[in-house]
């Protein structure tokens, strides 16, 4: 089922920007696409096609969480980590963080979400892979992945990469 997996140097920010006139489509007109991209350097080692499917599967929720209008912010950041021992190596990371002012995560639905098949949406509507398409690609780049949501209020997906150096 799964393509092979071919690593290059991409910038996010860039991929963001390329397939924001998709996202836009579809998320439809009733929500508001926000970028909001450091100016910094986001270079990764990253299959770029894996990404943009991981942006679209967020952007999808996102739609399906929101009732009449709202929006889906796309934002960037760089930050250091910390070193984990002393003296240790503290890598750069690159942060994608992806919020809507949807409906929110239940309580009891959270810990579920990355479950193959998992869905509350009914039948025909939601296959339940989207998350768990999001979880192993994020897994197999060596990133992490959170989430953060309020009932009522919105969600917010964060995927954190180490970034490239620049001698890379
Ligand atoms: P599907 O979208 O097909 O249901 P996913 O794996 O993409 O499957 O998502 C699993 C479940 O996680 C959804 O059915 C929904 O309950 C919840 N979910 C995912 N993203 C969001 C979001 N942005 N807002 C609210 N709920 C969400
Ligand atoms: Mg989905």
């Amino acid at each position: 089922r799964r393509s092979p997996i071919s690593r290059r140097w991409v910038d996010l920010n860039e991929i963001v920007v390329q397939l924001s006139k998709m996202l836009r489509r579809m998320i439809g007109e009733n929500i508001t696409l926000e970028l909001d991209l450091t100016p910094e350097r986001c270079a990764v080692l990253a299959d770029a096609g894996m990404m943009e499917q991981v942006l679209m599967n967020f952007a999808v929720n996102a739609r399906d969480a929101i009732d009449g209008g709202g929006h889906l912010r796309i934002a960037t950041a760089v930050k250091q980590s910390r070193p984990t021992q002393v003296g240790g190596a503290s890598p750069t990371q690159v942060i994608l963080s992806v919020s809507d002012n949807g409906c929110g995560i239940p309580k009891e639905v959270i810990d579920h979400i990355y479950e193959p098949f998992f869905t509350t949406k009914p039948v025909g509507q939601g296959t339940g892979l989207g998350l768990a398409t999001v979880f192993s690609i994020v897994r197999e780049h060596g990133g992490t992945l959170e989430v953060n949501s309020v009932e009522g209020e919105g969600t917010t997906f964060v995927v954190k990469l180490d970034r490239l150096n620049e001698s890379d």
